[in-house]
C-alpha cells in the first residue's frame, strides 16, 4: 500500500513541469532510505551531484551527513532523505518560488512515510516548519504539528566553513541522545 502510494508520487515528480529549472535538470531527486524509516532527513534541494545521479545527498556533502548518520547508530532500515526541491536549482539559487510549486510533494512524502522524527538540514528546510532561526534552534526539538522536528546545519556548512565542525558534532550528538533518550525505535 505504502509502496504503491510512494510509486505513483514518484512517477507524478518525474514528469513534472512546474518550474523552468525542470527544463535544464538531468534527473528528478526522489530520496535515498527506506520506506519503513521512522526519520525523515530534510534537505533543501539537489546539487551537481545529485542531478546527475538522481540520488540526494551522493557528493561530499552527502559523505559528511552519512557519518554522522551512522554514529548515531540509525541503520539502512531506520531513515530516509528527501530535498524540499525535487529538481536542481538555476545557479544552485534556491528560490521561494520553486519551493511554492514543489512543497505538495514534501507533503506527501511526510504522508506516506510518517516519521517519529523529522530532521531538517539547513534553514531553507527548517523554515517548512518553524520561523525561529536556525543558528538559534540547531540541535533543539519543536512541535509540528503531530511531529517533533529537529532543525539541524546543513552538511554543505561545514565545507564552506569548518569553524562549524565543533557546532555541528555537537548538534549530532545532541541528537543522538534525543534518540537514545525517547529509546524511538523502529517498529514499523
Ligand atoms: S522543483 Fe518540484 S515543482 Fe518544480 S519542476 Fe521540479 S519537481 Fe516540479
Amino acid at each position: 500500500m505504502k509502496e504503491n502510494e510512494w510509486s505513483s508520487l514518484n512517477e507524478m515528480i518525474r514528469i513534472c513541469r512546474k518550474c523552468v529549472i525542470s527544463g535544464e535538470r538531468k534527473n528528478v531527486v526522489l530520496y535515498r532510505g527506506s520506506l519503513q524509516a521512522f526519520v525523515m532527513f530534510i534537505g533543501e534541494a539537489p546539487g551537481k551531484d545529485e542531478d546527475e545521479t538522481g540520488v540526494p545527498f551522493v557528493g561530499r556533502a552527502g559523505k559528511i551527513l552519512d557519518k554522522a548518520i551512522a554514529d548515531t547508530g540509525l541503520t539502512e532500515k531506520d531513515f530516509i532523505i528527501v530535498n524540499v526541491l525535487k529538481c536542481r536549482p538555476a545557479g544552485n539559487k534556491y528560490m521561494k518560488i520553486y519551493e511554492k510549486n514543489c512543497i505538495s510533494y514534501l507533503n506527501t512524502q511526510i504522508e506516506i512515510i510518517s516519521p517519529k522524527l523529522i530532521v531538517t538540514l539547513g534553514m531553507h528546510a527548517l523554515a517548512i516548519f518553524s520561523k525561529e532561526k536556525l543558528i538559534k534552534n540547531i540541535g533543539i526539538p519543536i512541535r509540528h504539528q503531530e511531529y517533533t522536528v529537529i532543525p539541524m546545519l546543513h552538511p554543505a556548512s561545514v565545507l564552506h566553513d569548518p569553524r562549524k565542525w565543533n557546532l555541528w558534532n555537537d548538534s549530532w550528538n545532541a541528537l543522538k541522545t534525543y534518540i537514545e533518550h525517547k529509546k524511538i525505535i523502529n517498529e514499523k
